[in-house]
């Protein structure tokens, strides 16, 4: 929209255009100036002196008259992207709520997620792009020379903690208030608001996990002493969880871990470097080290779990050498550690620690999977906004053919990974409230490695396009676009890359001869329920890929380096199939409350023709030689 008028250009945000000088100068001009997180008057000194340099006269110009004149020459300011009530406006989400929560359980949430909807597209938003610059910090040393490592977190992820306590963000999945869908539930909560609160989803979802896990360990105790504060709803009470297993020698072959782990009377020592420890802020944490004696590998290593802090707050045994300078996820304080004889506490047995520390990882890489999806879905709703907002050659981008057909592909990947992600949330629910069958246990078991790598990688690609449509707009920092984008990019690397959990996928299978079938029948069973001859295409698309996956899997038969090689598109396929079919499924429910597939069949259609086979077998020599030269 065009701004024509010098009072209207006053309060525009500055990265949009708006001088800075401006918002200083007038104050009552600021008083009556909306919220804004570019309220500033930083660096207003430059600007004047930028302003001058427009024109050689302008210095003498009365500040007035002088912005007057700019502003009637530059007149057009842009009007930034902005967020409506993000469950209001989701139409997926709320599809698929009522398609999955019984109706009474649907309207007893129904005000809180309208709640944190208008929080997450309203104030939430707002105070993100705020905080944009502020950045946890650590203190080394207190002013009398004392190592105190003190980690100050931004003030968003204050509020975070706030808000997770109230809403349970965690301890939702655990206190059954939906019986087996407690857990979407959970993290349709966490869906609606996380994309506004900078990346505070991963001390959670590391907390989550440690409490599957201490609740599976046996270790009634530990539980017992833990659990209380991981899934309180009270603030004074609440603990987060970190989760040490990187080192330096490897985040993927943990097995080669190098901290050691003595026996000290009743407790163990923890002697080590861990070399990415997100969320150092935790109150506790769940780590490997190898016991005295014990042999390589990961079954050498054992679980222990580490309380942090000793009752003076202060660190137990443990310096945080730095945190780490990081291409996204600045907000999350991620640093590197020496454990120099940390005291811990066995979790299981003094070995299998890489075994006994799994059901973490589902549970994390299930978070992976739904902030993958939550990301996309905050990328797609300011693209969406600001193709209505901006004008190029005579007409909105929304009614852009092809910026139309730009979007449309990016939304389409983003309700399949919705699906995805959302069908590990109802199977994870399932299993712990035991309702599960044995064929939903194999299910997920394959789902996860799955489902995080494929929408992880969906999640880069699509934000990607995102911050294209708002042209250099979406590259510059202040817009608060570009940090989408690179918070997205760690996606595919924690918690196990892409290529590591496509090897995870080929040993699930190996282990379970079952749990191949359990996808193929996962998909047909979405298939054959998806009867409107729209999707005829888009079924025929899912199963074949599925046939040409079952295809390569059986001709690479016992051949260890093609298995390997073809891995990754192997497990893409899978995730893709599934997807289709979850589409398919989605858009018939909708044809038969509305009476037609509306616009999840269009994802259906659109999704099916952008690749769902990626098998496509290679050249070993091939991939040799373009790797090394
Ligand atoms: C922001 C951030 C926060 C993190 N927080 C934590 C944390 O809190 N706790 C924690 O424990 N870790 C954390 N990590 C570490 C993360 O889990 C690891 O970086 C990741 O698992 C990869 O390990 P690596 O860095 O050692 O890479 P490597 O394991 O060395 O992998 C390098 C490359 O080799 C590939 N590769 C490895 N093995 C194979 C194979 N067999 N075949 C084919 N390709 C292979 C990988 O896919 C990757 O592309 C964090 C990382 C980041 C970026």
């Amino acid at each position: 929209m065009e701004r024509l008028q010098s009072s209207v250009c006053n309060w525009l945000p500055r990265q949009w255009g708006q001088p800075k000088h401006r918002l200083a100068e007038n104050q009552d001009e600021t008083k009556n100036a909306p919220k804004s997180s570019w309220v500033s008057n930083a660096g207003s000194h430059e600007s004047e002196k930028n302003a001058g340099s427009m024109d050689p006269n302008a210095s003498l110009l009365a500040p007035k008259t002088r912005d007057a004149l700019r502003c009637a020459s530059m007149a057009f300011f842009q009007t930034p992207p902005s967020l409506g009530n993000q469950f209001d406006d989701d139409a997926l989400l709320r599809e698929y709520l009522e398609r999955i929560l019984p109706a009474e359980t649907l309207a007893e949430h129904l005000a809180e997620y309208r709640e944190l909807g208008e929080m997450a597209g309203g104030d939430l938003y707002r105070a993100m792009l705020a905080d944009r610059e502020n950045e946890p910090v650590l203190t080394p040393w207190d002013a009398w020379g004392n190592r105190v490592d003190r980690i100050e977190v931004s003030p968003l992820w204050k509020r975070a903690e706030a808000l997770t306590v109230k809403h349970g963000l965690v301890a939702a999945g655990y206190e059954n208030s939906c019986g087996d869908l407690s857990r979407v539930h959970q993290f349709a909560l966490n869906y609606l608001v996380q994309a506004s609160l900078d990346v505070y989803s991963c001390p959670l979802a590391m907390t989550d996990g440690a409490a599957r896990t201490l609740m599976d360990s046996g270790n009634d105790e530990l539980a017992d002493y833990a659990l209380p504060h991981l899934l309180s709803r009270d603030p004074a009470t609440f603990w987060t969880s970190g989760q040490w297993m990187t080192e330096r020698t490897g985040g993927s072959d943990v097995g080669k871990s190098e901290t050691t782990a003595v026996q000290d009377g009743d407790t163990w020592r923890l002697t080590g470097t861990k070399w990415f420890t997100s969320a150092t802020t935790s109150q506790m944490t769940l780590t490997l080290g190898r016991p005295d004696g014990n042999g390589p590998g990961g079954r050498g290593l054992a679980l222990f779990f580490v309380e942090l802090r000793d009752s003076d707050g202060l660190l137990r045994n443990i310096e945080v050498n730095r945190l780490k300078d990081k291409l996204g996820t600045r907000k999350v304080p991620t640093a590197e550690l020496t454990l120099n004889g940390t005291p811990a506490t066995l979790v299981r047995e003094a070995e299998n620690g890489v075994r006994n520390i799994a059901p973490m990882l589902a549970i994390t890489r299930t978070w992976n999977a739904v902030a993958s999806v939550w990301l996309m879905r905050r990328g797609i709703a300011l693209a969406r906004d600001f193709a209505k907002k901006r004008v190029a050659f005579g007409a909105s981008l929304k009614d852009k053919p092809l910026h139309q057909d730009t979007i449309a592909t990016i939304a389409a990947e983003t309700e399949a990974a919705f699906h995805l992600a959302f069908r590990c949330a109802e199977l994870l629910g399932k299993i712990e409230a035991k309702t599960a069958s044995d064929h939903e246990r194999s299910l997920f078991r394959m789902l996860t490695p799955i489902a995080k790598l494929t929408t992880a990688k969906q999640a880069v690609a699509v934000l990607s396009e995102a911050i294209e449509c708002f042209g250099g707009a979406g590259y510059v920092e202040d817009t608060g676009l570009p940090r989408l984008l690179a918070d997205a990019q760690v996606l595919p690397i924690w918690e196990g890359t892409t290529n590591v959990l496509s090897l995870d996928t080929l040993r699930a299978l190996s282990k379970d001869a079952t749990s191949f079938e359990a996808v193929h029948r996962e998909v047909r069973r979405q298939c054959d329920v998806a009867t409107d001859p729209s999707l005829a295409g888009c079924t025929a698309t899912a199963l074949a890929a599925l046939a040409s996956a079952s295809e390569w899997l059986a001709s690479a038969g016992s051949d260890r380096n093609a298995l390997e090689q073809g891995a990754r598109r192997f497990a893409l396929t899978l995730g893709r199939s599934l997807e289709l079919g979850l589409l398919c499924q989605h858009a018939q429910w909708v044809a038969e409350r509305d009476g037609k597939t509306g616009r999840a069949g269009a994802a259906a259609r659109r999704f099916a023709a952008a690749g769902i086979d990626q098998i496509h077998p290679m050249s070993q020599d091939d991939a040799a030689l373009l790797s090394s030269e």
